[in-house]
């Protein structure tokens, strides 16, 4: 790469390529949790975690990967007696649906073939008949590179206002449009190793006054990840338990350069990227696993229709100083994964064009 080749760039979706300056905002020297100093952390990344966001809701930090956020939306935001709807078409959205179940809760689940959406209409027929405390669904589905109709589905679930709107949007953050506010989802999570270009080990939600005023009827909900608890220290620019601070100090310096690039310019890159890649890979031989219409702009699923061998590629591709993903879970193999997200430019794709060229000429 074009950048020291001290080790292989990440075209995985997550954990992703970390710039070095983000890497060495970590090693700020610690400040106790309960200082003044951290207070100020605190309270400097709230606005700027609301800008990206594009919403006037509370932004918890959560000292856990996004399945923690998982954990704690279904077990605070659904009531005993009552259902979540889950929305499941990878094995992303498939997951949160075991995490509903693993906390108790009563799940339904409206699904659709991998590499298909979820169509808007089903929702809407399912919901004619049907109540639920919530409605979950991934944004962007990382195992698939289906990016899921969120506005729609939205506009549906405003003739619902007693239904929660819960949307995963770990590998869409920054790099898909986002619009919580505009389009009422009232918990929304990312994680930091996705297209926020953080580390892995720290999470985000934004939470609505409707989610945590659900929360406080709904008992059992836990310690750890008790969203009125959590509720009580943000109100003092702090969190129940130790945070991740090295993260935050990370994220500070990210959410500023997020926030320089423009949210919009940063989402016309990654649609450029996919394109460059859609359009490239098509070329190559290549088929599109996703539904035409609704392909990923953070990353790309191919069907390995000229059966390469990935772990051969792969090997390949690192003495180059790169990588990319194999297939997730049961389309390991049958599908490959180049994820395009965070601060990867075009010119990274180039380079990875280049040598994937390479290996299919001597393979
Ligand atoms: C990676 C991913 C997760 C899991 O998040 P962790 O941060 O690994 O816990 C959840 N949802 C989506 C869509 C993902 O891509």
């Amino acid at each position: 790469m074009t950048q020291p080749a001290d080790h292989p760039y990440l075209f995985i979706p997550g954990p992703v390529e970390v710039r070095p300056e983000i890497l060495k905002a970590q090693a700020t020297p610690m400040i106790g949790h309960r200082s003044a100093a951290f207070a100020e952390l605190y309270a400097r990344l709230q606005p700027k975690l609301q800008r990206s966001f594009r919403t006037q809701n509370r932004v918890y930090i959560f000292a856990s990967s996004g399945t923690g956020v998982w954990e704690a939306a279904s077990r605070n935001l659904v009531r005993d007696e009552a259902r979540i709807l889950h929305l499941c078409n990878g094995a992303f959205s498939d997951r949160w649906a075991e995490v509903s179940k693993a906390n108790g809760k009563q799940v339904e689940i409206l699904d659709a073939e991998w590499g298909q959406t979820i169509l808007p209409e089903k929702l809407e027929t399912i919901l004619r008949h049907e109540t639920y405390d919530a409605v979950a669904c991934a944004y962007n589905e990382t195992s698939t590179g289906v990016l899921n109709p969120v506005p729609e589905y939205a506009e549906i679930l405003s003739n619902y206002p007693d239904t929660l709107f819960l949307v995963d949007a770990v590998s869409a953050y920054a790099g898909a449009p986002l619009h919580i506010d505009e389009w009422g989802i009232d918990l929304c999570l990312t994680s930091t190793q996705k297209a926020f270009a953080l580390p892995p080990g720290m999470a985000f939600a934004t939470v609505s006054q409707k989610a945590l005023d659900r929360a406080a009827t709904v008992a059992n909900r836990g310690y750890y990840f008790d969203l009125l608890s959590i509720e009580k220290y943000h109100q003092r620019n702090n969190t129940p338990a130790t945070p991740p601070i090295a993260l935050m100090f990370a994220a500070d310096r990210q959410l500023d350069d997020i926030l320089t690039e423009g949210l919009e310019n940063r989402e016309a890159r990654h649609k450029e990227m996919a394109e460059l890649t859609r359009t490239w890979g098509q070329q190559a031989g290549f088929e599109l696993f996703a539904q035409k219409g609704y392909e990923s702009p953070t990353l790309t699923v191919f069907s390995n229709t000229m059966e390469i061998d990935i772990k051969a590629l792969n090997t390949f591709l690192r003495e180059r100083g790169m990588e990319i993903a194999n297939g997730y879970g049961k389309i390991k193999n049958t599908t490959f994964r180049i994820a395009h997200m965070g601060d990867t430019q075009p010119h990274h794709l180039q380079e990875l064009f280049g040598n994937f060229v390479a290996f299919l000429a001597q393979s």
